[in-house]
């Protein structure tokens, strides 16, 4: 077999059994690989009877169909389960060296099942499988479980992937780190592995991927990585990481400050990436096989936090935490990253948690009476750190806010939830400023897994540079795509939702693709795969193929419930228009927004309440989920 290893390693954590089983015809001709395979696993193995945090969930890690290659950032991996955030389909995606490894091991994809008696962590070295206790690292931080357990079993080369207090504790957004920097931060697949007691998972390989097309497959690969060297947003990526955003979103008004209050907050500027750069920067990194080497290793050399270090910090945690928190200080905002990556838990959920937090207490819904006693003004960057360890614990205010800040404003009442910025099916995202970009606001309402932007951030009405007005009009039918605040998004959205489908199945970066006005395409996605596998697929099959996964992770949704009535931008950004800054007056106007809906539904083959429709359901070959949809709306 060319592309795949060929095994599903199964372990069914309740009895200890370990079985490897072959990778089906039906599986990898129909979903390729990673996230598209774990989605379709979940979709048979967990009903709307199974709680998330049982031991009935399934776990699903899963490396993609080139990953293991020199293909630019052959090196993703998925983790799907439902989550215990949303109750729905739920994944995470992370960069690093871990499924590379896995992959060299010899297999595609690991499904967990049951539950252990008992902390323990799996160990892979090739053939050789074991579960081992893991007693003693319950309780410890990603790091420390890291080195310690590369400490027992002796080999640096080793990738592991861990929880900390987060998953042990149960907190519904707790990550799974990888190498103890990288994250599958959303959805909270760190608290499934610590229902499961499952404290991490260890991983040597040392076989090799077979291509079908070695030549041809290395030539397409070569002209990827300096397609990807010379693209518009390499530079600013490739020096400054994903911090590189941050000035940038604030300039075109897209930055939510202060909880979303308003766009405007000069201080910004402190937490730019070339603040980042001139006082904390070690050096670049970068994950398995990428050309672009984002990961920005920094350290604090002075003030209350020096000494604190880490392999990377995201534009994802300097958002929220410093623009939606009012702290200017980068060096407080680079500690509440790192003990995000320590404790193992998602910083976008628990930085809008935080602004949301900060909302409260400033109107008085909350007092210090609620918090402990912790003073959770804006800008109070100590209160906000206290809260993180409180979180992590489960300590007092913290087990609160542990449960998401949906749960949490449900508890508090006295209409908390109207102070949440954005929502959607039980996830949130309060950090770009969708208002003003209606082809993302769309991705936001319709991705499968809640309220993100990896679901199909659409990068081209974003990127002006990335386009070109006859390119908008061959490829989406009008060169309105390119501008943001325009509803005609539709065939855009849908086209990058596909997109990045199809590169979660792959498993390649995101940020190397059009989902960031970049270099690859569906096209070049093709020609990857179809080398790599000597299966012989063009961007309409492939398309085709991401439409089947996304139909199938819709009805996942649509048998726990979800209809058009979920596909919303929820929370003040529903209503409200944007305070301040450059785009000040945009907002997400509601008749409009509704015949955009309408107009994806009918992109997509779904009906008028978003359900795929019987006859799109067959003609993607999904016959067996058409029948159970089909029981399910009558
Ligand atoms: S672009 Fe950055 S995050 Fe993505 S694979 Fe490359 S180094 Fe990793």
């Amino acid at each position: 077999m060319y592309g795949w290893m060929g095994i599903i390693l199964r372990v069914d954590l309740t009895s200890g059994k370990i079985e490897k089983e072959p990778l089906s015809d039906r599986l990898r001709l129909n979903y390729l690989g990673g996230r598209g395979i774990n989605s379709r696993i979940l979709y048979d193995s967990v009903g709307p009877e199974v709680d998330a945090l049982s031991p009935e969930n399934t776990l699903i890690f899963g490396t993609g169909t080139v990953v293991g290659t020199i293909a630019p950032s052959a090196g993703r991996i998925t983790v799907t389960a439902k989550s215990p955030l949303t109750g729905i389909l739920g994944d995470g995606n992370s960069g690093g060296h871990f499924s590379a490894e896995m992959k060299w091991a010899g297999y595609d994809h690991i499904v967990f099942t049951g539950k252990a008696d008992r902390p323990v962590y799996l160990w892979i070295e090739n053939d050789h499988v074991e579960l081992r206790p893991a007693e003693h690292l319950w309780g410890k931080t990603t790091a420390e479980t890291d080195e310690e357990i590369h400490r027992e079993l002796g080999d640096p080369a080793i990738k592991i992937a861990a929880i900390g207090p987060g998953g042990e504790n149960l907190v519904r957004y707790a990550s799974v780190m990888f190498e103890n920097c990288h994250a599958v931060g959303r959805t909270g697949m760190g608290a499934v592995m610590g229902s499961k007691n499952l404290k991490a998972v260890a991983v040597r390989g040392t076989k090799g991927v077979k291509v079908a097309h070695p030549g041809p497959f290395m030539r397409l690969s070569r002209n990827l990585h300096e397609r990807i060297i010379n693209s518009p947003v390499y530079k600013g990526l490739a020096h400054y990481g994903t911090p590189y955003f941050t000035v940038g979103m604030y300039r075109s008004g897209w930055l939510a400050i202060k909880n979303a209050q308003t766009n405007e907050w000069p201080d910004v500027l402190k937490l730019g990436h070339k603040v980042l750069k001139r006082d904390y920067f070690v050096k670049e990194l970068a994950c398995t096989s990428c050309p672009r080497h984002c990961n920005q290793a920094w350290v604090v050399r002075g003030g209350p936090y020096t000494g604190t270090h880490g392999a990377k910090i995201e534009y994802g945690a300097i958002a929220p935490f410093g623009a939606g928190c009012l702290i200017s200080d980068f060096g407080a905002v680079a500690k509440m990253n790192s003990l995000c990556d320590d404790y193992g838990l998602d910083l976008i959920e628990l930085g809008i948690t935080l602004n949301t937090v900060m909302e409260w207490y400033d109107r008085g819904l909350i007092t210090k009476d609620d918090t402990d006693g912790v003073d959770i003004i804006w800008g109070n960057a100590e209160a906000a750190i206290e809260l993180i360890h409180k979180v992590a614990r489960r300590e007092g205010f913290g087990n609160l806010l542990a449960e998401g800040p949906l749960r949490a404003a449900e508890q508090i009442g006295r209409g908390a939830d109207k102070y949440i910025a954005l929502h959607s099916k039980g996830m949130t995202y309060g950090i770009d400023d969708i208002r003003a970009m209606k082809g993302y606001a769309l991705n936001i309402a319709t991705s499968t897994r809640g309220a993100d932007h990896l679901r199909g951030m659409p990068g081209l009405e974003m990127i002006p540079q990335a386009s070109t007005p006859e390119m908008l009009e061959r490829r989406f039918g009008t060169t309105e795509a390119g501008i943001a605040s325009s509803y005609k998004k539709a065939p855009l959205v849908v086209y990058t939702q596909n997109l990045c489908t199809l590169t979660d199945c792959l498993e390649l970066c995101k940020y190397n693709t059009e989902f960031q006005g970049e270099a690859m395409n569906i096209e070049d996605l093709a020609g990857l795969f179809s080398l790599a596998t000597g299966i012989e697929m063009d961007e309409k099959a492939m398309s085709t193929v991401a439409e089947r996964i996304y139909a199938v992770e819709k009805a996942f949704l649509v048998r726990e419930g979800m209809t058009r009535k979920d596909d919303i931008v929820g929370g003040k950004w529903g209503s409200e228009p944007i305070v301040g800054g450059p785009a000040a007056g945009e907002r997400i106007h509601p008749e409009k927004f509704d015949k955009l809906l309408d107009e994806y539904y009918q992109l997509r083959g779904w009906d008028s309440m978003g359900i795929p429709t019987t006859s799109t359901l067959s003609a993607l070959g999904l016959e067996d989920i058409a029948e159970e949809i089909r029981t399910k709306s009558q």
